[in-house]
């Protein structure tokens, strides 16, 4: 396996502050003392892998990430179990996903080997950061982007992979509150041959205006239509979404090149094939929502991501519609119950998708 070299840290963070920030972890606003780093160059390929104190970065003012967004990101949470030992979950899913995003940005690919020692090695030393409380994990944040002083349009020649790590609290306190939802009419978040399927920071970049429109009208989150055709839904910015029916079917988007394939998407579709629920990847339309709620067809819809696991959706606003809420249901509740469980060791790994870290 790949050693990463341990660059000495002058001052780590003492343990009991460490336990201040652990006690209310929050998301995304603390991290832990140090940074995996692996260059590439088109020369030397990846080469100097070490793990260094977390700082800032020094960047060239015309590095190309900061004018072409020549960028990607991956998000996966270590989980702490009973023993001491510490998990993650389905990496070999994010380091493919993070191939298949490279490819479309132009960016260098990385053996799933590499990716998994950064994710091991930076977890080894920074062990202590993995929370302990129920539902809190270590988030993952391996990133990759251009790095080249070049104002030329073309992939660059010099790149950085990093990955960062930042207690998560239990994302809704362990109480599961349907958000809701705004229908954004005036934006895409992805084109047919875009970058919909890859996961890159313009795609956020471009859901910030339609998200902050959605605050606007009372929602908590956008919820995305085909470009193509309006009617029918995608996903929310950052999450996949799944309704239940009451005779005991699974609906969500295919993917069509413009939905990003979430790890979360694909173990909740296996979790419900494995108690019997007919999984039906297809077109679905707002009118399709609209009805199955109102003639009681539909009666759960829930959104998924690393992040929050699985969140209730509540109302869906459409501009002047509202349409109305189908609550917090037990598919919802049981799907949510059993992946956290598998996550955290408490329900058996019955499809191998824990890894060890350390
Ligand atoms: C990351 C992401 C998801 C969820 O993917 P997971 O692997 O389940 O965390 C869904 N949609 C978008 C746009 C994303 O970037």
């Amino acid at each position: 396996m790949t050693q990463f070299d341990v660059v000495d840290h002058p001052n780590p963070t003492p343990a009991e502050r460490i336990a201040e920030v652990l006690q209310n972890p929050g998301f995304g606003t603390n991290f832990s003392d140090r940074t995996a780093v692996v260059d590439w160059t088109a020369d030397a390929g990846w080469h100097n892998a070490r793990i260094e104190p977390y700082g800032p970065i020094s960047l060239d003012p015309a590095a190309s990430v900061l004018h072409y967004a020549q960028e990607i990101f991956e998000g996966m949470k270590a989980y702490r179990h009973a023993d001491g030992s510490i998990y993650t979950f389905r990496p070999e899913a994010n380091a493919a996903r993070m191939n298949k995003s490279a490819r479309r940005l132009a960016l260098p690919e990385m053996d799933q080997e590499l990716f998994l020692a950064s994710l091991e090695q930076l977890v080894a030393v920074d062990r202590d950061w993995v929370p302990s409380g129920e539902g809190e994990a270590l988030y993952l944040r391996p990133f990759m982007f251009a790095t080249e002083a070049f104002l030329g349009v073309r992939p660059a020649k010099e790149v950085s992979y990093r990955v960062i790590a930042s207690p998560a609290g239990n994302y809704f306190g362990g109480e599961l509150k349907p958000v809701r939802i705004w229908v954004s009419r005036d934006y895409s978040r992805a084109a047919p041959g875009g970058t919909g399927d890859a996961k890159t920071g313009g795609n956020y970049a471009a859901s910030l205006a339609p998200q902050q429109q959605a605050i606007e009208k009372g929602c908590d989150q956008v919820l995305f239509l085909d470009p193509l055709h309006d009617n029918a839904i995608e996903e929310l910015g950052g999450m996949n979404v799944f309704l239940v029916t009451n005779d005991g079917r699974l609906l969500t988007p295919q993917l069509t090149g413009t939905i990003l394939e979430g790890v979360t998407r694909s173990s909740v579709i296996q979790l419900a094939q494995d108690r019997g629920l007919r999984v039906e990847e297809r077109r679905i339309t707002l009118e399709e929502w609209d009805r199955g709620v109102s003639d009681g067809t539909i009666t759960e819809v829930f959104a998924c991501g690393t992040a929050a696991v699985i969140t209730p959706i509540g109302e869906l606003v459409d501009g002047e519609k509202t349409i109305a809420s189908t609550g917090t249901g037990e598919v919802t509740q049981a799907i949510r119950e059993e992946l956290l469980g598998i996550q955290t060791g408490t329900v058996e790994d019955r499809h191998g998708w824990l890894h060890k870290l350390a």
